[in-house]
């Protein structure tokens, strides 16, 4: 299946990565593979039945010329800088290169130990690794970067949690790849610049070639600059979706602009921006609406460590350094006025928007309203300024500070050179969806699995995702508001 395996990471110097072959399960079963990201990226997996698969992609069976390795990386995690982490519990098994000449990281998470394990098990626990495959294939319909999941194995083997033994699991996660804003910080923190340099080179062929040929100072500077530009049109779509990533550690932050790692992760239902699911993040340091600040401090890690490719002058570097993380700012507004102005319906919105923009959302926190549906209904609401229109959750004292918005709001659709009322609610039902994952039918999903082993609501629940800008037939049921009186939701960190 992996016939076309490219090793490029594999041909780095020795310090990059571990050399480690995956723990073997005595019966792996597959509980879904993704045959449309099989095809997209090239595989010849028609001719293997779901066993020979689930042997290939939990460790058992190792494809032809898969060289199995865990990267190096270090990182800050909530703010404390650890000069060790790495793949603890997943193991690059290589790269492909697809029909459309992208490279990409086929990778086994909960795989077993590995040298970076750090004392943990190296393995994954059915509800986490089914959590991950859910909500990246669910990103990636919402059209978000994402690493993608090619399939879930069940191991048939036991790993011991908090909560005690739980079915074990293997993802097949996918990657443009996994380097990080740890794996510079891992080599920094060594003060090995050698290293530093051939990482930026390679990090440069395979995201940004074109300044593969320029010198190291301008490889550096555009590196940082198109990291921010990836960063930013990240956590502009996290916002749009009322997605709160929950563990925004350097380590957790891909150099490609992918979002990765989905542990604690869970989307808003009622808004408020301070929400966190996270039970670790007391202080609420990956909160909804902290994540643009985040995504910039990840760059300033970034930034430092690329100080001595940036000038020989410790100065001049460090002022360069600053000019272009303050550059974030100005990078990130233009990115969140966009998706947010097209949330409205507004194509090319300006700073002027902003303020409509910002209101809206207040009255979305005020109210406690859903996010996702009420920006949904929204699109029914573009012409008229009958009260009965408003969505039936508005409270009577509110009415007014509603139809005030709306009417600013549909002034401003009305300005809008011949924009067609019509085709501003269709453009809005592509960027507002009909469907999320649900924190309560995503638990439900999880735990039936991990319990029961039954995978029914899981596939229900992924199917209904498959289209999210649609209301279709299979979806229905998931545009169904929350219970209201459900305790907060909280995540645990995947492990
Ligand atoms: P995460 O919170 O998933 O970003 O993981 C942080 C670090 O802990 C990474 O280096 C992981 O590889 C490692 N890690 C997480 N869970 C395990 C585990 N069960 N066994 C070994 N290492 C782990
Ligand atoms: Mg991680």
């Amino acid at each position: 299946m992996f016939a076309q395996f490219d090793n490029t990471y594999r041909r780095l110097p020795e310090a990059f990565f571990a050399l480690r072959s995956p723990r073997t399960p005595e019966a792996p079963q597959l509980m879904i593979f993704n045959a449309d990201l099989a095809t997209e990226l090239g595989l010849d997996h028609s001719q293997f039945d779901p066993d020979t698969l689930a042997e290939m992609l939990s460790g058992k069976r190792l494809p032809d010329n898969a060289e199995p390795l865990a990267m190096a990386y270090a990182g800050h995690q909530f703010g404390h800088f650890v000069p060790q982490l790495g793949d603890g519990r997943a193991l690059l098994l290589g790269e492909v290169v697809t029909p459309a000449g992208e490279r990409r990281d086929i990778q086994l998470k909960g795989a077993g130990p590995t040298p970076f394990s750090r004392g943990g098990d190296g393995l994954a626990a059915m509800g986490p690794v089914l959590r991950e495959y859910l909500v990246s294939e669910a990103m990636a319909r919402l059209g978000v970067p994402t690493t993608r999941a090619l399939a879930a194995v069940a191991t048939g083997e036991p790993v011991y949690r908090e909560r005690g033994a739980e079915p074990g699991a293997v993802l097949t996660r996918v990657a443009a790849s996994h380097v990080r804003v740890g794996t510079f910080q891992y080599f920094a923190a060594r003060g090995d610049h050698a290293a530093l340099s051939t990482l930026l080179d390679y990090v440069v062929r395979r995201h940004d070639p074109e300044l593969a040929d320029a010198d190291e100072p301008a490889k550096a500077r555009g590196l940082i600059q198109a990291v921010i530009r990836r960063q930013a049109t990240l956590v502009a779509h996290w916002m749009r979706l009322g997605f709160v990533h929950g563990v925004m550690n350097t380590d957790n932050c891909a150099i490609s602009g992918e979002t990765i790692d989905y542990g604690p992760c869970a989307f808003i239902d009622r808004f408020d921006p301070r929400t966190v699911f996270s039970s670790i993040d007391h202080q609420g340091r990956y909160a909804y609406a902290n994540q643009p600040g985040i995504a910039q401090w990840n760059i300033a890690r970034l930034a430092e460590t690329l100080l001595p490719l940036l000038d020989d002058n410790e100065e001049k570097a460090l002022a360069t350094a600053n000019e272009l993380i303050t550059g974030y700012t100005e990078v990130w507004h233009a990115a969140y006025r966009n998706v947010m102005g097209r949330k409205l319906g507004i194509d090319e919105a300006t700073p002027d928007d902003d303020k409509l923009i910002e209101d809206f959302l207040s009255l979305l926190a005020d109210g406690k309203h859903d996010f996702t549906a009420t920006f949904r209904q929204l699109a029914n609401l573009t012409t008229g300024s009958d009260e009965d229109q408003l969505p039936e959750m508005i409270a009577p004292k509110d009415v007014g500070r509603w139809k005030l918005w709306l009417s600013r709001w549909r002034q401003r659709l009305h300005d809008a050179s011949g924009a067609e009322l019509d085709q501003v609610s269709a453009r809005m039902n592509q960027v507002n969806p009909a469907v999320i994952p649900r924190n309560q039918e995503v638990e439900l999903a999880l735990t039936t699995a991990a319990s029961d082993g039954n995978l029914k609501p899981f596939l229900k629940l992924h199917q209904a995702l498959q289209k999210p800008y649609e209301s279709t037939p299979d979806n229905l049921w998931l545009q169904k508001l929350p219970d209201s009186n459900l305790p907060p939701y909280r995540t645990f960190c995947g492990t």
